[in-house]
């Protein structure tokens, strides 16, 4: 038998909610890593508020709340985001992915593509743009492309961990690891576009995410440039190029894109009426 540690579901919601008083989001917070320490859904701790927590478990709530406390992201303290209708890992070689590149999965639904288009995502991280195109879409080709070896494995995982089977993934940075007779109808990107001296980086969860998955120099625009630049030579007759980016620099993005022969170029505003994506 376990050692009980006297503390029900209630108690210890309610004493993590409090010990991160003070944090982004105690509440929600603290209900992500009681489930994950008492392995099971959110809806369980409103059903059994009344059962209780081995030693093990609220010892293992407390370390978790700890490190919580110190900053670090609830992604990777359990290891898991959702993303679109998907469930991913997560860890520190790649960024978390954020709910507002959901609006960059909406945009290339939309688009006039073929039921058998080819699509690739640059910097695809934990895979989240992938692989939710690829749910949605079963009959496009879908690439994820990424500079890091890690990003690729976990991308992969998260594939297997979907039960999305047929997408490819490859190492490389950008283009470079590209054959050059590839084309592809839809090439979508997230790429790193804060500003380097941006004091953004240094506040809350982002401090323990890679910065250089956040950071492009000191316009941030470094390597939205490149892709732009290099996108052409990738891109299918009439093919589309779709790039997040930060809400100030949607002028700077269309005026690159023109400026290497794209037309309809056009920007996406998010909820905020914040230009978020620029395509063309
Ligand atoms: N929007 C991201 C953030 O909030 C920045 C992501 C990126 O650079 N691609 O941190």
């Amino acid at each position: 038998m376990t050692a009980g540690s006297g503390k029900t579901i209630a108690d210890a919601v309610q004493w993590a909610t409090q010990s991160l008083e003070g944090g982004e989001s105690p509440a929600v917070d603290a209900r992500v890593l009681v489930c994950h320490v008492m392995d099971c859904q959110q809806s369980y701790l409103y059903t059994w508020p009344e059962k209780l927590l081995s030693d093990a478990q609220f010892s293992a709530l407390a370390e978790l709340v700890a490190k919580r406390q110190q900053g670090y992201p609830v992604a990777y303290l359990v290891g898991k985001r959702g993303f679109w209708e998907l469930e991913l890992n997560c860890n520190p070689s790649t960024l978390i992915p954020r709910p507002e590149t959901e609006l960059l999965v909406e945009t290339a639904l939309a688009l006039p593509l073929a039921e058998t288009a080819n699509v690739c995502d640059l910097g695809t991280g934990t895979g989240a743009i992938a692989l939710a195109l690829a749910s949605e879409q079963p009959g496009w080709t879908v690439t994820g492309v990424d500079r890091i070896p890690q990003a690729i494995e976990l991308a992969k995982s998260n594939a297997a961990l979907n039960g999305l089977a047929g997408l490819n993934w490859l190492e490389s940075h950008w283009f470079s690891a590209l054959h050059p007779d590839q084309h592809f109808d839809l090439i979508v990107t997230n790429p790193p576009y804060v500003e380097s001296s941006s004091p953004y980086l240094h506040e809350g969860d982002v401090r323990f995410e890679p910065h250089s998955a956040l950071t492009a120099g000191e316009d941030g625009l470094d390597d939205i440039r490149l892709i732009i630049a290099q996108s052409p030579a990738y891109l299918s007759n009439g093919g589309w190029l779709l790039i997040e980016h930060g809400y100030t620099q949607h002028q700077a993005i269309n005026a690159l894109l023109r400026e290497h022969g794209f037309t309809q170029c056009r920007g996406v505003k998010d909820l905020n009426g914040l230009d978020r994506i620029t395509m063309g």
